[in-house]
Formats: structure tokens, C-alpha cells, sequence
């Protein structure tokens, strides 16, 4: 184990030389790279690992663009471009000199635009480990707002792109979530699976990090997913010291003020002496609080390095002058170094380690910071990332069932939005703590991509349609459906609709399509009538500014059957006259209590308040006394000049007071119902800015709630945090339950923590917690779940409620760099109405992981729509036209998801080969969630699809950059147990013979060539 470590300078050196004299015509000395290539260091002393680094954010301040070119300096100085190439220089110089690049996003763009010399020689440097990729996604991504398909995404794109250009020394070892605002165990997980050896962070709890400071207990064998996957999601966790910034006083670069090093005595201001004993003296402090003999400091900053010959130049002389000291009996001991080469050495230390099981959630920096508001800061982009994820997949599957080739440009396109959402799941992007020009901006990638996307989609759809040579019309998408706009339908008396299910089984889904007439005649693909309902468009609908333009007056409402990864479509058709069964009554409730009831639930609303007063469950007959109001925080005003005066920000949710108030009681004379044959809505109106529809529709197991809130007014001078509450009289004891990244749930128990005594003046933001998609409360026997259609923050702060934080717009900034208070003015600069869903569940606990694993999946992979202005009969359209196909022989078992089918990787290096495909296959229950489902699930993948089978198989981690079969990952020792080195690879047996077995909550990604 420790032969890694002998010296093996010499060789290096001379490979070294070579380089520099070829540097021209490029050199790409085949050194050794990752652990191999790691400076020597000393036993016996306290080794520091200098880690030179910059921290590039992908867009805050500035665009990701403006970053990198340098752009509007103004606002930041920052140019990333300048970053690289300077550093380059310094690293060819001198073989000793170690830098670590974490963005790929800011990487691939400059990559792209250097010569093939420079290219070579940068290979060079990756080859023998002098220039290391540490991380490797598109973005550092936030770990509280992301979903775990966008995250297994936007790292598989960073990885692919390092595989691509520099082969398995471009692999990164180590995860590096410097900055993020608090961390997830599901992250944690995914690394592991990704095979990642270690994973280090900056941003620990105060209090958390303050025990772990003096119990040595800073760095961890962090359990991913304790009760499912096990050690194979162990991963070895470390908190930075000094966030990710130098110790103070050591800071050489261009942004810095710190002395530079001054080492020659005949000079006014000689320093050296006073720097060296300084660092020691910070070492000292350093080292009681970790617990072998290598420190890591971290010697760099946001941005820093765009002058690397600063950093470099003092970096060397610190380096020389503490060393000098060993000969006067100094046992500290300085090398260039990097994450890996440092982990490497805790490793060798042999030592065991604490475990930690919980997560990093919430992060306060200080008694009144709770970094909880931007769990739901900004909840359009929120809600926009999550839906642009869900037309990802919908573009990746469509272009492998079509099998769209190169010519097609669907790879280019596809690229478009991969890239844009890589940047989106950046800690200042979907996170919503970045400046509003900046939030434009990742809503116009979006945009864009989408826009790609739906090319590659109408390009499928061509290849699939056709039963012989007919060309099928083009697509018309609707973006805007979510406030009742679109042009395919609204212009159109006649239409077709195709809707492409990327699920691996059968749905059902409800459309509500915005149209100018009263009826309409539905007909299915095989020339069936789909009974439909016309609802009238809301004036508060009306009323958005952003629906300029619509014409519609009503909506079409009905229910798509649609096949398993596959395609329907329909054809609608302005009926001249009107159709009995398709209206809705419209009335306004009148002191009776008034209830709407389907074939499983029913909810009672008071007649004199409009309110919410109960929920039932008609199957399992399981009740509860249920209201929903709606309130506000206000935040407070703090002008953030000292820390009692934290203000409310994009960051930090800080309440003015504990309480959470109430709007003036507007309800009653407001309150409208809707009913009809297919869906009855309450329509609530609980301010002049806050409304919300209840729907029950036709046989749905889950009550939709769609709520409007905003403008939020702010001329008083306070800025507002709007939440729903739900108060059920349930029996809770504190206990409440949210879900990771919507993946696995974690318990939550209000005012606690799992591992150290929290003591907290911020009763309300310390209890937040992010929801990614669900948060419920059971007391034993009945659940109550309520799922969202985006990431919000939330919290149970009595027994028997949830509340969830809707929608912020703030006065202050809360001084955490951004530099604008938090305040979306939307398109008539009035400001921003945000608009989303929850979805309610009341069952037993029992049946309650079936409900909400099956809902979660759909609201994410939804059903995606398009249009044409086709005038064509149903008959007609199927002489030609296939009008209803499935990608799939038969349907995947309950239990199974297909997270990924796309095509994928370059011809270059292993694991690809001609014409790969990239399969993930998920269990996507827990443990004990359901008596049937949980179990684990096998079935046979070759003959699934219909348009290929599959010829051969190679499963792959995670992050698709490597065969299973060749990840080692370094081995922990704990208290219990040693981690498994081969926890993760084991899986691969059961690969033969193409039988996927998938245990709770597996996933695994196989590449895959086709006959
Ligand atoms: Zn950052």
C-alpha cells in the first residue's frame, strides 16, 4: 500500500524537463497521474497540503458567459479564461506545481478554443497528475433545490467530456462541494456510485462544526443510504477548516490585499520571518482539530488565480521558509498537493473513523443565518429547471427509440439543453441566490435548449410516425400551458395532439388545453370519443401579465391513455354544437358546507370561510379534520451591518417573528365551485394576490392543488414569505418526514439534530428543511403526504401540520455577496406571480409509499405534449400514421423505472463502442415502504425494447465513466466495520445474461450496443 508513496521524483523530473523543451509541439509524457503522481510527503511530521484551487461559479453575479470571458469586471472581477491559461504557464514551469480544475462547464469552454499544441501539452499535465480534474461535473451543484436526475446528469456530462479528452487520468477521484449550502446524504450516495473515493466540503453548521473541531471529528465515513444500499454508498466525508479560503493572511492573488512574502533583509518591510512563524502558528491551530498528521489548506479562492504567477511565487517562498525550519527541529512540512493526493494520505493513516448517517441540513453560519430561504427562493426558475429536466428525458428517449443519427444534428441539439441544464443545477443557479440578470439568463438557456429539444423531438416522431412514406406535419409545442396559453390550440378549430409517455409502463394523464370554443369532440387513436370537460379560464388566470395575447376563454379538459415509453395521439375537433355532458356548473358557495367527492376521496369545505375542513379517504375510510391556510412571514429588515441585524435574503430566511400571519378573511364571498362530469374544483380566493383551485378529478387517488400567489405587495416597506399551512390533528411528537433530492426520506424531528445538541433563537428557519418532492407526517396509522411540483422549503413546527414556503419577495440583501435584495417584479414589473402544485394523499401509512413513490415519478417524468394543425380524420391520420406505439415489448415491473435511455459517448475510448446506448434502471422503492414492492425486482433487458434488442451490455458507475468492473475505491476504517472496496462492483454479477436484479433503491447504468 505505502510503494505509492516512495519517491519516484526522479523519473517525473526528467519527464518534466522533456516537456518544457517540447512544449511547442506539444508533450504528453506519459507519467503516472492520480495517486501515483502525488508529491512525496514526510512521516513524522505534520504534513500541510497546499491545494491551490479556484472557485468558479458557473453564473452568480455575472453570466456563466461574463465569467468566463472576463465580461463586466465592474460587477466582479472575474475571467475565467484568464485563470486557465495563467495557470497552464505556471504548471509547465515546474514540475512540483499541483492545480486542481472542478468546473467543466467553464473547462469545456475554454478547451474548445485552444490548439491542438496546447491541447497536447495540457494533456501532459493531466497525465502526470500536475493539472487534476477534482469533481468533474458541468456544475458544483446545490445539493438542497436539485433532483437526483438532474444531478446523475449534469455530472455524467462533465465526466464524459474529461473522459473524452484525457482518458482515465481525467477521472476525478474526489467530489469537492466547496461552497453549496449545506450537504445531502443522497449526494453523498450518488458519489458513491459514482466512484468517488472521498468527497470534501466547506459549508458545516456552526455548531456542528464547532464539536467536530474539538473532538477531531472533522472528517467521516459518511453513510449514504444506511438503510438501503449500504456500504456501497459509504463515502469517506471531510468539512474544510477554513471554509475554502487561505488561512488569513496568506492570500496572494490579484483580489487580495494580503502582504506578499518580503524576504530580503535589506529591504523596508522584510516579512519572512513574521509570515513563517504566522503559518506555523495556524497549523498549530489547524492540526487540533483533525485527526492524522496532514492538514489540507486550501489556497485559493472565488475566482482567484487569473494572475497564478502571484499565488505560485508566494506559495514557493512560503514553502521554502517553512521547510528551512525542519532544520531547526520544526516537525511541519509543506508540499504542493491536491484533494486526492491529501485524502490519499488519510488513507495510508490507517486510523478509524467517526460515521454519520443524517445529513447537512439546515446550514446556519451564524445564531440568526439559517440558510433555509433559498430552499425556496425564486420558485419559477425552480419550477422551470425541474420541468425543462423532465423534457430532457422526454428529447434523450425519443432520439434513441428513433435512433436519430448524426445527420439528424439530434446529438448538437441534445447537447444544447444538456449543457444548459448542467449550468442550472449550479449553488447559485436553481438555488435562486443569484442576481436577477443572471436568474434571466439560466431561464434563457433553458429556453434554448428546449427549443433544441423540441427539434429532435418533431425529427423522432418523423422517423416513427410513418407506417410508409408519408410525411407527418410538423410539431407545435405549448411552453405556456401552466397559465392556460397556447397558440397550436387557441388558433386552431382543428388540431391533433400527440403525448409521449416516458414512462416505462402505462398512464393515465389529465390535459387541460386553453381553447376559444365551447366544445368539443375528442377522438382517441383508435377512433374512440374521450368524454371531456370545458371549465371557464379564471380571471385570476386572465389577469397574469405574462398571458398577453391568449385568446382562450375556456379549457378542454380530459384523460389521455397513453402506452408504456411510448406515443398517442388524438384528434380534437370545435364542435358547433354544444355537448351536454361537457359543461361545467359554475356556482358560489352559500353558508352550506359544500364537499367534492370522487371514487376514492372526498374533501369538505366550510360554507360560511370557503376553507378546507376535511379530508377522507372513501377506501381505507381513514379522516382528518383538515385546513389549509395561507400566511406570511415577514422578513426581517436587517441592514445586515452586524449579526443580530441578519437580514432576510435570497439565502437566509430570517422571520421578522416567529409567527406566521394571516390575510385579511376575503374567502367567503370569493368562493366558487365547479362542477361537471370529470373533474369538480374549488376556486379560493384568500387575498387580492393569493388564490388557489382544489381539483378532484375523476377517479384520482390525490386532491390537486393549484396555487397563484403574487404580486406580493411590498409597499408597506416588508418584504414577504408566503406559505401554505396544513393542519390535520394529527399526532406527530415533533416527528415529520421530507425526501433528498426526491429520492430517499429522512426523518425529521423538530428542534433536533442527529448527532449534536442544537440550541437556536431562529425557532422557525432552523426547523426548515428542503422538500424536493414530498413532505409528510403519520401518526402510525395515517399519513398525510403532500407533494410538490418543484423544490420548496418546509417544515412541521406544531404536531399535525406542514407548512411550505410558497414564494418570497424581500427588501434587504442579506449581505451574503449578492447584492440585491430578493425581489422578482415579473414581466409588468408589479411583481412575479409565481404558480405551482401540491398534491395531497390521506391514507394509511401502510399504503402511503405506493401513493407517493408512483406520484412522485409521474409529476417528474410527465407526459410531454404537441400539436399539429393537421386536418386529418383519425382514420385517415392511422392509414399513415402509427397513432399509438410503445418503445417497450411489455411494461417494466412496478417497482422499475428507466431514470436514463439516451444515446451516448464518442468513439474514441473505452467503455464506449459503435452505436452505444445509456440505460439506468432504478428500484425506486425503500426498504419497507410496501410489503410487495420493496422487495427486489429481477427482469430481462434484452428484448425489452421494441425498435432493437440488445446485443451487449457493460454496466458502468454512475456517472457512466467507468466499467463496473475496474472501480476500486480506497477502504475505511470504522468502529463497526471496514467500508467494502468492491460494494459497489459486486453488483455486476448478476448482470449476466442481461437479468438485471435491482435491490430498494438501486440504480445501475449499463452501456449497451444493439443488434
Ligand atoms: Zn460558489
Amino acid at each position: 500500500m505505502n510503494k505509492l508513496r516512495v519517491n519516484k521524483g526522479f523519473a517525473m523530473e526528467r519527464f518534466s524537463v522533456l516537456c518544457i523543451v517540447i512544449l511547442i509541439t506539444g508533450c504528453q509524457a506519459a507519467g503516472k497521474c492520480g495517486y501515483e503522481s502525488c508529491n512525496p510527503v514526510k512521516d513524522g511530521m505534520i504534513n500541510v497540503h497546499l491545494v491551490p484551487h479556484t472557485h468558479d461559479d458557473v453564473g452568480w453575479l455575472k453570466t456563466v458567459d461574463q465569467y468566463y470571458y472576463g465580461d463586466k469586471n465592474h460587477i466582479q472581477n472575474a475571467g475565467v479564461q484568464y485563470i486557465l491559461d495563467s495557470v497552464i504557464q505556471q504548471l509547465f514551469a515546474d514540475k512540483n506545481k499541483r492545480f486542481i480544475y472542478v468546473e467543466v462547464a467553464f473547462f469545456a469552454r475554454w478547451w474548445r478554443q485552444q490548439h491542438d499544441s496546447m491541447r497536447h501539452a495540457v494533456k501532459g499535465l493531466v497525465n502526470q497528475g500536475r493539472l487534476e480534474f477534482i469533481l468533474g461535473g458541468w456544475s458544483m451543484d446545490d445539493e438542497a433545490t436539485t433532483h437526483y436526475n438532474a444531478i446523475i446528469d449534469e455530472h455524467s456530462l462533465g465526466l464524459e467530456f474529461l473522459r473524452q479528452n484525457f482518458g482515465d487520468c481525467g477521472r476525478p477521484r474526489v467530489a469537492w462541494q466547496i461552497d453549496p449550502f449545506g450537504h445531502s446524504r443522497e449526494q453523498a450516495s450518488l458519489f458513491a456510485h459514482m466512484g468517488y473515493d472521498g468527497l470534501f466540503f466547506g459549508r458545516v453548521d456552526y455548531q456542528d462544526k464547532f464539536n467536530r473541531a474539538i473532538t477531531k471529528s472533522m472528517e467521516m465515513v459518511w453513510q449514504g443510504s444506511p438503510n438501503n444500499l449500504g456500504p456501497s454508498s459509504d463515502l469517506f466525508s471531510g468539512v474544510l477548516y477554513h471554509g475554502y479560503n487561505p488561512p488569513p493572511g496568506f492570500c496572494w492573488d490579484t483580489l487580495c490585499t494580503d502582504d506578499p512574502i518580503m524576504d530580503d533583509e535589506d529591504m523596508e518591510g522584510y516579512n519572512a520571518d513574521q509570515k513563517t512563524q504566522d503559518f506555523l502558528n495556524y497549523t498549530k491551530y489547524q492540526s487540533m482539530a483533525y485527526a492524522t498528521d496532514h492538514l489540507m489548506m486550501t489556497m485559493g479562492s472565488d475566482f482567484n488565480y487569473q494572475n497564478a504567477h502571484m499565488w505560485f511565487k508566494n506559495m514557493d517562498k512560503l514553502i521554502s521558509l517553512v521547510n528551512a525550519q525542519q532544520k531547526k527541529g520544526s516537525k511541519v512540512n509543506l508540499l504542493y498537493s491536491t484533494p486526492s493526493c491529501y485524502l490519499y494520505q488519510l488513507n495510508r493513516a490507517n486510523k478509524t473513523w467517526p460515521t454519520k448517517s443524517d445529513d447537512f441540513f439546515p446550514y446556519a453560519h451564524l445564531p440568526h443565518a439559517y440558510w433555509s430561504g433559498f430552499y425556496t427562493s425564486r420558485p419559477t426558475l425552480k419550477g422551470y429547471v425541474r420541468q425543462t429536466n423532465n423534457f430532457l428525458q422526454v428529447c434523450k428517449q425519443l432520439d434513441a427509440l428513433a435512433k436519430l443519427e448524426d445527420s439528424d444534428n439530434s446529438t448538437l441539439n441534445i447537447q444544447v439543453l444538456k449543457e444548459a441544464m448542467g449550468v442550472a443545477q449550479h449553488h447559485d443557479a436553481v438555488s435562486g441566490t443569484e442576481k436577477q440578470a443572471v436568474a434571466y439568463d439560466y431561464a434563457m438557456r433553458l429556453s434554448r435548449g428546449n427549443y433544441e429539444c423540441q427539434k429532435v423531438v418533431n425529427d423522432a416522431y418523423k422517423k416513427l410516425f410513418p407506417k410508409q412514406k408519408e410525411v407527418p406535419p410538423n410539431q407545435m409545442f405549448c411552453n405556456l400551458l401552466n397559465i392556460s396559453m397556447c397558440q397550436a390550440t387557441e388558433n386552431n378549430k382543428q388540431f391533433t395532439m400527440t403525448v409521449y409517455n416516458p414512462l416505462g409502463r402505462a398512464v393515465s394523464h389529465w390535459v387541460r388545453l386553453p381553447v376559444i370554443g365551447k366544445s368539443y369532440v375528442i377522438t382517441d387513436p383508435n377512433g374512440k370519443s374521450v368524454p371531456s370537460q370545458v371549465l371557464p379560464i379564471s380571471n385570476v388566470t386572465k389577469n397574469i401579465p405574462e398571458r398577453k395575447g391568449s385568446l382562450a376563454e375556456n379549457e378542454l379538459v380530459f384523460q389521455v391513455a397513453l402506452p408504456s415509453l411510448g406515443f398517442s395521439t388524438f384528434f380534437i375537433k370545435m364542435s358547433q354544437q354544444s355537448i351536454k355532458k361537457q359543461r361545467s356548473v359554475v356556482g358560489q358557495i352559500d353558508k352550506a358546507d359544500i364537499s367534492i367527492k370522487n371514487q376514492h376521496l372526498s374533501l369538505m369545505f366550510d360554507g360560511n370561510t370557503g376553507m378546507l375542513k376535511s379530508m377522507k379517504n372513501l377506501n381505507s375510510g381513514a379522516s382528518i379534520p383538515l385546513q389549509q391556510t395561507f400566511q406570511y412571514y415577514i422578513g426581517h429588515p436587517g441592514n445586515s451591518s452586524v449579526k443580530r441585524f441578519q437580514a432576510s435574503g435570497a439565502y437566509v430566511f430570517r422571520p421578522l417573528t416567529s409567527a406566521s400571519l394571516d390575510f385579511q378573511p376575503t374567502l367567503k364571498k370569493k368562493t366558487l365551485y365547479v362542477q361537471g362530469q370529470l373533474v369538480q374544483e374549488i376556486w379560493q380566493q384568500f387575498s387580492p394576490w393569493v388564490s388557489q383551485v382544489v381539483r378532484l378529478y375523476d377517479q384520482a387517488k390525490y386532491a390537486e392543488l393549484e396555487w397563484t400567489v403574487g404580486p406580493i405587495p411590498v409597499n408597506d416597506g416588508k418584504g414577504k414569505e408566503v406559505i401554505t399551512k396544513y393542519s390535520t390533528g394529527l399526532q406527530t411528537s415533533g416527528v415529520f418526514y421530507t425526501d433528498a433530492n426526491g429520492r430517499e426520506i429522512l426523518k425529521r424531528v423538530r428542534n433536533h439534530r442527529a448527532t449534536w445538541q442544537l440550541k437556536t433563537s431562529e425557532p422557525v428557519a432552523a426547523n426548515y428543511y428542503p422538500i424536493n418532492s414530498r413532505v409528510y407526517i403519520n401518526d402510525n396509522k395515517t399519513q398525510f403526504t403532500v407533494m410538490t411540483d418543484r423544490s420548496q422549503g418546509g417544515s412541521s413546527l406544531q404536531d399535525g401540520n406542514i407548512e411550505v414556503m410558497l414564494h418570497r419577495r424581500l427588501l434587504y440583501d442579506d449581505n451574503l455577496g449578492v447584492g440585491e435584495a430578493l425581489n422578482e417584479t415579473g414581466a409588468d414589473g408589479k411583481g412575479l406571480i409565481a404558480r405551482g402544485k401540491h398534491y395531497l394523499f390521506l391514507d394509511t401509512v401502510q399504503n402511503s409509499g405506493a401513493l407517493h413513490r408512483e406520484m412522485g415519478l409521474r409529476l417528474y417524468m410527465a407526459p410531454s405534449l404537441s400539436f399539429t394543425n393537421s386536418q386529418m380524420k383519425q382514420q385517415e391520420w392511422s392509414q399513415k400514421f402509427y397513432s399509438n406505439w410503445s418503445g417497450l415489448k411489455s411494461p417494466l415491473p412496478d417497482n422499475v423505472h428507466m431514470l436514463t435511455l439516451e444515446q451516448w459517448g464518442g468513439p474514441t475510448i473505452r467503455p464506449s463502442a459503435t452505436q452505444p446506448f445509456l440505460v439506468r434502471f432504478e428500484h425506486i422503492y425503500e426498504k419497507g415502504e410496501n410489503s410487495a414492492l420493496s422487495k427486489p425486482v429481477k427482469f430481462l433487458a434484452k428484448d425489452l425494447f421494441v425498435p432493437f434488442s440488445i446485443k451487449t451490455m457493460e454496466e458502468l458507475t454512475l456517472g457512466a465513466n467507468l466499467p463496473l468492473a475496474d472501480l476500486k475505491r480506497l477502504q475505511w476504517k470504522t468502529k463497526d466495520y471496514t467500508t467494502d472496496s468492491e460494494a459497489v462492483r459486486r453488483r455486476i454479477q448478476a448482470a449476466d445474461n442481461f437479468t438485471v436484479i435491482l435491490n430498494p433503491m438501486e440504480i445501475r447504468t449499463f452501456q449497451v450496443t444493439l443488434t
